[in-house]
């Protein structure tokens, strides 16, 4: 039975990339760029001012001398002819800078008089003047492949005039849910059926991270529907499951996989919840049989497959980084397993604290609800003393975790 760590770098060494595709700058907003963009032209383009004032020659300026204004280029202008020594001209920021000059004095540095100005300070060459090429030359390597792009790498594209970005393709990942409990949302409540929350919560797992779920719907516990609807799932770029993967004599998932084609790769793996996790392949597409309990689903598909996806969409670092946080109060645990623990944090003066967010028990799914981190507990060791640190992986975003 592979360890936590192992059974992630199993699955990170099986699943392939995804092809690219040309898409507009805006959609491409979360996406991965799949090639590396070169800069077409130097930026700035062209040497402007980073101020409103004159555009003098270094060499003509001294503390009280004066310069005789001699032109003027507002933003948007076009260069005025170059500038005749003990000259000076307007010049509005942004605007070309005229040859000759090498410095802009701001306006607040300068008093005007009868078409010359009189200069309060001295000048060093090359203040407040943007030069070509000083942000990026023309030719290098803004935007590396594997980059998210955000808001300042649409920035970068747009300003050298990309209009399309080259983006991995979002995973299609078929979503199946398997039991002959389930029943679908909307349908009323009865002993001894389950709504099937899985499709949803994997479908907007999905959804966060960017892929497109295909929901399935169910497959009954019987060999026919099982393999009709994993036959379906196998046409997406990745097939999840959910339940029918414990040892009950109903939980047929893996003999239909198998049955399908899919090498199960591993089945178990040493950790609290979520233990009877299976991976397979059926010749390079990845298949993932998740625990049907919601809070083990949840808790799988964040741990094991979430990097995965991430990977196969282009991404270079997959693997969330844990932050360390205090526990409030003493946590026991068994050993031989690592353990996922729901907790809820809070920040006080940057130090993270985190309290169990409630019952661990599997089958407690508000405890899911409460939580906005997962502490993952290491395998042997079974006592954590209140003050202690443990390694935590955050599920919100940090302004959620704010008190105001
Ligand atoms: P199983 O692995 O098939 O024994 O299922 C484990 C537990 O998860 C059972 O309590 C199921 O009722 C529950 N379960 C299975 N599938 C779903 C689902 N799609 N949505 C919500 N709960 C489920
Ligand atoms: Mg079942």
């Amino acid at each position: 039975m592979p360890s936590f760590e192992d059974a992630r770098r199993t699955i990170l060494g099986s699943v392939p990339t995804l092809g690219a595709e040309r898409v507009e700058l805006l959609t491409a907003l979360g996406r991965v760029v799949a090639e590396d963009v070169a800069a077409p032209w130097d930026m700035p383009f062209y040497d402007n001012s980073a101020m409103d004032g004159f555009a003098v020659r270094a060499a003509d300026c001294r503390a009280g001398g004066t310069l005789r204004v001699a032109g003027y280029v507002p933003a948007g202008g076009t260069a005025v002819p170059a500038v005749a020594p003990g000259c000076a001209v307007r010049i509005m920021t942004g605007a070309p800078v005229p040859s000759g000059c090498d410095a802009v004095v701001p306006i607040e540095e300068t008093e005007e008089r009868a078409g010359a100005i009189l200069l309060r300070e001295s000048v060093v060459v090359r203040q407040h003047v943007r030069f070509r090429g000083e942000d990026v030359r023309r030719g290098d390597k803004v935007i590396p492949a594997g980059t998210v792009l955000r808001p300042p790498e649409i920035s970068m594209l747009a300003s050298f005039g990309k209009m399309y970005v080259p983006v991995h393709h979002r995973a299609r990942v078929a979503v199946l849910s398997t039991g002959d409990e389930l029943i679908d949302p909307g349908e009323p409540p009865e002993d001894g059926k389950v709504v099937n929350s899985n499709a949803l919560s994997l479908a907007a797992a999905l959804r966060e991270i960017g892929a497109e779920p295909v929901v399935l719907g169910i497959a009954r516990d019987n060999l026919e529907s099982h393999l009709e609807k994993m036959a379906e799932g196998l046409k997406a770029d990745v097939l999840i499951t959910s339940a029918g993967v414990s040892a009950g004599d109903r939980d047929l998932v893996r003999d239909c996989l198998a049955e399908l084609g899919v090498q199960q790769l591993f089945w178990r793996v040493d950790i609290k919840p979520g233990g009877p996790f299976a991976f397979g392949l059926k010749e390079e597409k990845p298949v993932f049989s998740l625990p049907g309990n919601p809070v083990s689903t949840m808790i799988t598909f964040e741990e094991l497959v979430k990097p995965a996806l991430l990977r196969m969409m282009g991404r270079r670092r997959v693997i969330k980084p844990y932050v360390k946080a205090m526990l409030r109060r003493e946590v026991r645990k068994k050993p031989g397993k690592v353990n996922f623990l729901r907790v809820r944090i809070e920040v006080e003066n940057g130090v993270y604290w985190a309290t169990s967010a409630g019952d661990q028990n599997t089958g407690i799914l508000r405890t899911m609800v409460q939580a906005n981190g997962i502490a993952v507990l290491p395998k042997e060791k079974t006592v954590f003393t209140a003050g202690e640190e443990v390694p935590v992986h955050l599920l919100r975003d940090d302004l959620e975790m704010l008190e105001e």
